[in-house]
């Protein structure tokens, strides 16, 4: 009697740890998200309200956005969510000294980025575009934005990442202990896989359509921006979504991919955008100064650096295998 009530107990102990996954596929953003809870099925799909609603909100071309509404009027209030998030992307445009700027959206128009109406924009048009891009300059108090004569914001190199951490912490209070959150390129892995080992996140090769690699991890996002995911090409010449906010030109800094990977996904999603500006050496000064992230970085020449606390985490491919990984180091 008793040994059956302990093994009753067991039963419901070890179904206690892995409860069945909850999936579901959205497509917003402009990307395909996939989300698993290992958890209660509202967990996810409160996930996908607040995705939905998160767009709504934060969507840069939607006639109704908050963004959209600050855009067409030079300033104005908007939701706490979006006021936090442009708080935060504010300090991130700061820590990568401008290499993060969420007020080039005049130069990614300008380029065709948000329509797919490419086009190179001669000299003087990017020339004075560039006079209205100065993250700086915008303020926010409270939930009020203000932004200078001329100048648009956009918050699409930081809204996924952000997106991740809510998501996040909408699962851990649902109770869902263990998760994998995939807004298209920017994954939240939450807790340890059920079997208690860590997610392996697999991260995309620039010249190919495979893998480079993968990082094993848990309770961390791995948010990846490379030059591959969207350009165009025009008189053999391949023009980027990454704008380099200080010339006004897609950025050529020599890398061909960037993955950063750390416990708070918009400091990973703004990163990525911001190193992938910044280059090698900008960045190992980045990494070097500043804590709360590791690095993955892909060169143009397809030499792969990792910073030292992926040294033993970070597993390549067979093609990558023979090619030496550098590790950057504190020192
Ligand atoms: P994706 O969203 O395609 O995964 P990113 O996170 O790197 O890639 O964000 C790229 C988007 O951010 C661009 O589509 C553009 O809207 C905007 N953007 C481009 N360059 C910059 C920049 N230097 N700073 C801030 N936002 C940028
Ligand atoms: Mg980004």
């Amino acid at each position: 009697m008793r040994r059956a009530f302990a093994l009753a107990l067991a039963v419901i102990a070890l179904s206690g740890c892995a409860p069945r996954a909850q999936s579901s596929t959205v497509f917003a953003m402009d990307t395909v998200m996939e989300l698993t809870a290992y958890g209660p099925r509202q967990a996810v799909d409160g996930a996908v309200s607040l995705i939905h609603e998160a767009e709504d909100r934060l969507s840069v071309t939607a006639e109704d956005s908050d963004i959209a509404r600050v855009n067409g009027s030079g300033g104005g209030e908007v939701d706490g969510d979006t006021a936090s998030l442009l708080k935060r992307a504010l300090e991130l445009c700061k820590l990568t000294d401008g290499a993060l700027d969420i007020t080039v959206y005049p130069l990614v128009r300008a380029w065709g980025f948000t329509t797919g109406a490419y086009r190179v924009p001669g000299e003087e048009e990017i020339g004075s575009l560039l006079e209205k891009v100065d993250y700086s300059a915008v303020t926010l108090e409270g939930n009020t934005v203000t932004l200078p004569e001329g100048a648009l914001l956009d918050l699409g190199a930081v809204a996924k990442g952000w997106v991740s951490d809510r998501i996040a912490a909408g699962f851990r209070e649902a109770g869902v202990r263990s998760g994998l959150i995939n807004l298209g390129g920017n994954v939240m892995a939450l807790g340890k896989k059920p079997d208690g080992s860590d997610w392996s996140v697999g991260i995309r090769d620039p010249f190919s359509e495979g893998l480079l690699g993968a990082v094993s991890v848990r309770d961390s996002a791995v948010v990846t921006s490379g030059g591959y995911q969207r350009y165009f090409e025009e008189n053999g010449v391949r023009y980027c979504h990454i704008i380099d906010p200080r010339t006004g030109r897609p950025a050529d800094s020599g890398l061909a991919s960037v993955t950063v990977v750390g416990a708070e996904g918009v400091l990973c999603d703004g990163l990525s955008t911001a190193v992938y500006v910044m280059g090698l050496e900008a960045a190992s000064q980045l990494w070097r100064e500043n804590s709360g992230f590791e690095l993955v970085l892909v060169t143009d020449g397809g030499e792969v650096l990792v910073t030292e606390g992926l040294e033993d985490v970070f597993k390549p491919m067979d093609v990558y295998k023979d090619g030496e990984i550098r590790v950057i180091r504190r020192d």
